[in-house]
């Protein structure tokens, strides 16, 4: 059963992928494989007039995240976590992610390893 975990704010997500690239170098990961893909969601129109947008972007995580155990094992954060900009992504016991939840919206919690 999963301890720790992720808290992903994704609201101010720029797309930017700096975790993507770091989880690549970290693990070594062939391209196009990594433990994080940041979603693209639009861009579209809508509203009466269309004239609000839907653009934005939510990080998704594959089977190939191992929370980054072993640089966890020495103390370290997951780096996806140490190299987003946004602050996006917090690293924590899942018990005080869950606190976190719903302070806001545009929150996801994954729950791993
Ligand atoms: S926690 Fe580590 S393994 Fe998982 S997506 Fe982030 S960098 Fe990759
Ligand atoms: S989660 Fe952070 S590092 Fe990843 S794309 Fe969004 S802003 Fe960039």
């Amino acid at each position: 059963m999963a301890e720790c975990g992720l808290l992903v704010d994704y609201e101010w997500c720029t797309g930017c992928r700096s975790c993507e690239m770091a989880c690549a170098v970290e693990h070594g990961f062939p391209a196009g494989q990594c433990g994080v893909v940041v979603c693209e969601i639009g861009p579209w129109s809508y509203g009466p007039h269309g004239e609000r947008w839907q653009v934005g972007y939510q990080p998704a995580f594959t089977d190939q995240c191992d929370l980054c155990a072993a640089r966890r094992a020495s103390g370290a954060l997951p780096t996806c976590a140490k190299h987003c900009q946004a602050k996006c992504l917090e690293y924590g016991l899942l018990d005080v992610l869950v606190g976190k939840l719903g302070a806001k919206t545009k929150q996801s919690l994954v729950a791993l390893g």
